[in-house]
């Protein structure tokens, strides 16, 4: 266990070492696979999809490619992230390993591909043409929002996502603390309460609230210096500087803000280096009387891999817990998040169904709700509640037969050839570490479990190693057509167990 702690560490250690491109090569070079895609794609789809996207950086061989909303940025990662990694793979051999697709609407062109849209169209715009333009156009506060964010550092440029504010969260029971105490950090100048510690399942709101306080603060007092950080982020920066022996200007950066915010920081547990320092910046900042506000997926005290010091420190302040949405409060939300998007009307009976069903979390509903809108859009017919069964049939079905993890590891096992005993034992030879890897991604994939509690139920293995576990096989799936074909079939036949 420990040692597969040590490899992801490692391993991103080594792929930072390849450190970033300078901007003119990144621009040059997207400026050449955006024209190869093109010629993949065509000219339409090219306009609506790809004309708003542009290169933010290239980080640990990773290039980052902000779209202009949440929208945009899921379309184009299923539909074209892939296919320019493949171009990006052939143009310049060994330059990338993946393709992060973010939202940034300052980094992105939404406006200028819009006219140039309307402009070349000549008025014959139909279908899912205009469907990159609306939801670039709906998004009221993206202006705004660029504008209070300009003082900010291009880090954070990248980091907020201009949707997570106070007004578009959904008050309901199950987040209330969290709510009050995000909202109290937020509005006043003296801390109240050091650290501010957030927890909940996966999809609950947590970086929602996160990024809540981020706006709030810079609305309210843009002098005030807030930084927001995924905890994954926070240690590669960390490696980074040691590899650079630069690690005075990593403490300096962090020890320079007002407010600082660690999401996810469950990630670093067991990472040794990365949490000693992290403890460092932490104290550093709390002396210094400044705030600071953590999520994690559980409470200091069950996060296993934290020094005792570290625990009852993140403990200290308040402590504030989401719990999942009720059917009432997935519903209100649903609508609200139907209210900023354009304007396709939704049948209440749909909302109702989707708020029923989709009960693990709210990204998973707001993933069902943005697929029930896009296919209005494209069809241009309103959707009925048959029809919504239908195109949700795979979501749902994962609902309706709960696909167990256990099924998902017998499945795999016989497939492979292996044991099912394998799949909870420690050993680390291929033969059994790769089909390992496949169950714990179809896990990820088609049952509502956490991470922790895949890792725990693969022989309890940390959440790192399935998070690793994950990523490489979705790696592998994006090079190897064959593995790729494989894990689909899999994923069909259990899905029809
Ligand atoms: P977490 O960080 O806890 O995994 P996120 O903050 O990323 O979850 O939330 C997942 C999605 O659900 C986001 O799109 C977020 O806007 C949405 N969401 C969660 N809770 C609410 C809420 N109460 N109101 C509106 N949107 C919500
Ligand atoms: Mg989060």
């Amino acid at each position: 266990m420990l040692h597969s702690k040590h490899s992801l560490e490692h391993d991103t250690a080594a792929a930072s070492a390849n450190g970033q491109s300078s901007d003119f090569s990144i621009d040059h070079k997207w400026d050449h696979i955006s024209k190869l895609l093109k010629k993949q794609i065509g000219d339409t789809e090219f306009r609506n999809w790809i004309g708003p996207l542009s290169v933010c950086a290239v980080q640990n061989r990773v290039v980052e490619i902000a779209a202009p909303t949440r929208f945009v940025r899921d379309w184009v990662a299923m539909h074209y992230a892939d296919k320019i990694k493949r171009i990006w793979e052939a143009a310049y051999p060994g330059d990338v390993i993946g393709i992060d697709i973010i939202v940034a609407p300052e980094f992105s062109t939404p406006m200028e591909a819009a006219n140039a849209a309307t402009a070349n169209d000549g008025g014959h715009t139909g279908g899912n043409t205009s469907l990159a333009q609306s939801y670039a156009k709906d998004d009221g506060q993206t202006e705004e929002s660029s504008e209070v964010n300009n003082t900010q550092s291009p880090r954070i440029h990248c980091a907020l996502d201009p949707r997570f504010t106070f007004d578009n969260f959904v008050a309901g029971e199950s987040n209330e603390l969290a709510l009050a105490a995000a909202k109290r950090v937020a509005e006043s100048s003296t801390v109240s309460f050091n650290p501010l510690f957030l927890y909940g399942g996966v999809g609950l709101g947590k970086t929602h609230l996160m990024h809540a306080i981020g706006w709030a603060v810079q609305e309210q007092n843009p002098t005030r210096k807030v930084m927001y950080m995924s905890a994954e982020k926070f240690m590669y920066e960390f490696i980074l500087s040691l590899r650079h022996k630069d690690t005075v200007s990593f403490k300096e950066m962090f020890r320079s803000v007002d407010i600082l915010m660690i999401d996810d920081v469950q990630f670093i547990s067991g990472k040794t280096s990365t949490q000693e320092e992290f403890f460092h910046t932490f104290n550093a900042l709390i002396d210094q009387n400044k705030q600071i506000v953590i999520s994690a997926d559980r409470p200091p005290s069950d996060i296993d891999g934290f020094g005792e010091r570290l625990r009852s420190r993140l403990g200290g302040g308040l402590v504030a817990d989401i719990h999942p949405a009720d059917e009432a409060l997935r519903l209100k939300i649903l609508k609200s998040k139907l209210r900023h998007m354009p304007a396709v009307s939704v049948p209440e009976a749909v909302l109702e169904f989707l708020a029923e069903k989709i009960t693990s979390n709210i990204r998973e509903l707001e993933g069902a709700l943005n697929r029930i809108v896009m296919h209005t859009e494209l069809t241009g017919r309103e959707m009925s509640l048959a029809a919504a069964q239908t195109v949700l049939q795979d979501l749902l079905r994962a609902y309706d037969r709960k696909i167990t993890v256990e099924d998902i590891k017998a499945g795999v096992a016989k497939h492979y050839g292996t044991r099912p005993a394998d799949m909870d034992s420690p050993r680390r030879a291929r033969a059994v570490a790769r089909p390992r890897q496949v169950a714990m991604y179809l896990s990820k994939v088609l049952t509502p479990a956490s991470l922790p509690d895949i890792g725990r139920q693969f022989g309890g293995r940390d959440h790192t190693t399935v998070l690793y576990a994950t990523r490489k096989i979705e790696e592998l799936m994006s090079i190897d057509p064959a593995l790729a074909e494989d894990v689909e079939k899999l994923k069909v036949s259990l899905q029809h167990l």
